[in-house]
């Protein structure tokens, strides 16, 4: 630094040299930093072009004009053409839509002059084809020209995976027919455009008769060979603008916008019967048959939206699955049982899982000992619209549906904790349990009995299980194996409804029965009535030369009782008796009974 004592008179001189030399040295300085600087400077920007030109995304330079300065090495491959063939170009011969790009999906909007703003649109290369970008725009300063930096990107994967995306949330997987999704937007679609046009819209629900069969019997593949065909046939049968859609397992929907009368509507849903109707050759199966039930639904006739709609066609196609017809249109005076059918067939399964369901007993007592010594479980379904639902409505429901099987494995399970609960109180009794008719043709069931017995510790023949004699009837030699199967497990098996069914007696000595169940029908009118008296003498009679306990149900007055002790009747049940009640309700009802518990220390 320079310093004030140097400012002496003949300092001048030497403050003069000091001055040079100190002028020189800070040249040679500056010369020596401004090399180093620029070389600096020159591996920086060699860095910055090699950055530039490694980079995957296409970088290229605009000037004020529009007109290509520069680009990488990425950009020259993007719009495949070299360097020389790009300079010069203006901006719109390489995206000629710029105007209409939107927003990028896949970054924040930004704006020119901050961030950039990203874009999404197409690019015209040099060879006239054309691939979606999405291009990063931004505008700089630089020597006192405006830049216009353009980052590109092939976003060509990337879109045909967003399709996919996009197709596997729209589309079947399988059939790749649209899906329930997909469907509903375009019926959304067909009703505002029919609002204006006052044209009717058509929908048409299908679902193919006897499928499950296929799959059960023939294999999964064979049953997904089988739906894509169907698909294909219903596609082909159908005109542009109508959407076939697949609803999921075995039903369809038909989507007909615009579509004239009715009758035109039903003359579609019998072409397509009959197209269904043909047999179909696939996964090496020739000659498959299957038939379709169709429910048309119209609006605005039938329903004023899309889910009613919906409803209406779900609603018809039941209810020709019912009659056997292939198609019906909805017609409300039909159907009105119809929507609460439908909410109870499709809730079972939410019921069980929101406990809705719960059990009731209802109290076995043995006329020699005038001990109780079973219960039997009934369930009940709480249904938050509907109320109280008696099983004799949900079940057969669950039956046709195939929620059965859920259903009886939570009755098995809930009766099974019962007991398990009950013991544990000192109590001895076993419990009765009604096995619907698919339950006992099911292996699963079967399992799942075995497991949770071995599970519980519980002895078997504390459980029984009644079956109707229709289940058994249905199909005497699969039940024939079933109940050998159950007997062996150690439970016992009680035919429940007896004298509803047509047993045969032959068989009927063949099963490892233990108990017969006269139907409650024969013990209302059996007073008045000398026919049922005689049927309930012989049954009596039957049951004990076969060596099986007679049960009499639905006794409700002490004359039946009486009667029926008469008769030797083993057991009764019924209101005289007690009606089913809640499980905690059972100390209270234990006081005042007339009829005591077997209890474990007296057993
Ligand atoms: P079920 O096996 O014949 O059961 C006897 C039915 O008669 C029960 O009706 C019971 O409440 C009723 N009952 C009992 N005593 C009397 C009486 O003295 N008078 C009259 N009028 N009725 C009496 P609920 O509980 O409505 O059950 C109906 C049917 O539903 C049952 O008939 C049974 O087949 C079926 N069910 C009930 N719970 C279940 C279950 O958990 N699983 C299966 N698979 N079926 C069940
Ligand atoms: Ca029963
Ligand atoms: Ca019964």
């Amino acid at each position: 630094m320079i310093s004030s004592s140097v400012s002496s008179a003949n300092g001048r001189s030497l403050l003069q040299r000091y001055a040079t030399m100190l002028a020189g040295f800070q040249a040679d300085n500056y010369v020596n930093v401004a090399l180093e600087q620029r070389a600096k400077l020159q591996r920086l920007d060699l860095l910055m072009r090699n950055i530039v030109e490694q980079s995957f995304d296409g970088i290229i330079a605009f000037d004020e004009k529009g007109l290509l300065r520069t680009t990488n090495e990425a950009a020259c491959d993007l719009f495949r053409g070299t360097h020389d063939d790009l300079v010069g170009l203006h901006l719109t011969a390489l995206f000629p839509d710029v105007s209409t790009f939107r927003p990028s999906a896949h970054a924040d909007r930004g704006d020119l002059e901050g961030r950039g703003s990203r874009l999404e649109g197409w690019a015209k290369r040099l060879d006239a084809s054309t691939c979606p970008i999405e291009l990063a725009l931004r505008r700089v300063s630089f020597d006192q020209t405006h830049w216009l930096i353009a980052i590109v990107r092939d976003i060509t994967v990337l879109k045909a995976h967003e399709d996919k995306l996009r197709r596997l949330a729209l589309y079947d997987a399988l059939t790749m027919l649209p899906n329930r999704v997909l469907l509903k937007d375009r019926m959304a679609q067909a009703l505002n455009i029919a609002k204006r046009s006052g044209e009717p819209v058509t929908l048409a629900i299908l679902d193919l008769d006897r499928f499950k069969e296929v799959n059960d019997t023939l294999g999964h593949h064979v049953g997904d060979a089988l739906l894509v065909d169907v698909a294909r046939r219903l596609s082909e049968c159908m005109r542009d603008g109508d959407t076939v859609a697949r609803l999921g397992g075995d039903e369809f929907a038909i989507l007909l916008p615009r579509d004239g009368k009715a009758q035109s509507a039903l003359d579609v849903a019998k072409r397509l019967v009959e197209t269904i109707h043909q047999p179909f050759s696939v996964a090496g199966c020739m000659a498959l048959e299957v038939g379709v039930s169709i429910g048309l639904a119209m609006y605005p006739d039938d329903a004023e939206d899309a889910s009613k709609l919906m409803q209406c066609a779900d609603i018809a196609m039941y209810s020709a699955k019912q009659r056997g017809t292939a198609v019906e249109r909805y017609d409300p005076a039909k159907n009105s049982n119809s929507i609460r059918t439908l909410m109870l067939s499709g809730g079972l399964r939410q019921a069980i899982e929101n406990n809705q369901l719960f059990l009731v007993f209802q109290p076995k007592l043995d006329l020699a000992t005038g001990h109780i010594k079973s219960f039997e479980v009934l369930t009940r379904w709480r249904h938050p619209d509907l109320g109280l639902i008696p099983p004799d409505e949900f079940i057969p429901q669950a039956e046709q549906s195939g929620n059965i099987i859920p259903f009886t494995r939570w009755t098995l399970e809930q009766t099974v904790g019962s007991m398990i609960k009950w013991t544990e109180e000192g109590l001895d009794f076993s419990l009765a349990l009604n096995l619907s008719p698919r339950s006992l043709h099911s292996k699963e069931i079967l399992a799942y009995l075995e497991e949770l017995l071995k599970q519980s510790k519980l002895l078997p023949s504390r459980l029984t299980l009644e079956l109707t004699e229709t289940a058994v009837m249905l199909d005497p030699e699969g039940a024939m194996a079933k109940l050998k199967q159950l007997h062996q497990l150690g439970l016992k098996l009680s035919i429940d409804d007896f004298g509803t069914g047509y047993s045969s007696l032959s068989l009927l000595r063949q099963l490892p029965l233990d108990e017969v169940k006269i139907d409650k029908s024969f013990v209302e009118t059996m007073m008045e009535n000398s026919q049922d008296h005689v049927i309930i003498d012989s049954t009596i009679r039957l049951a004990h030369n076969l060596g099986l306990e007679a049960v009499a149900e639905g006794v409700e007055t002490e004359a039946q009782m009486e009667t029926l002790r008469d008769l030797g009747c083993d057991v009764i049940q019924g209101f005289l008796v007690a009606e089913p009640f809640l499980s905690q309700d059972l100390a209270t009802w234990t006081e005042q009974a007339r009829w005591p518990l077997k209890r474990l220390d007296a057993a």
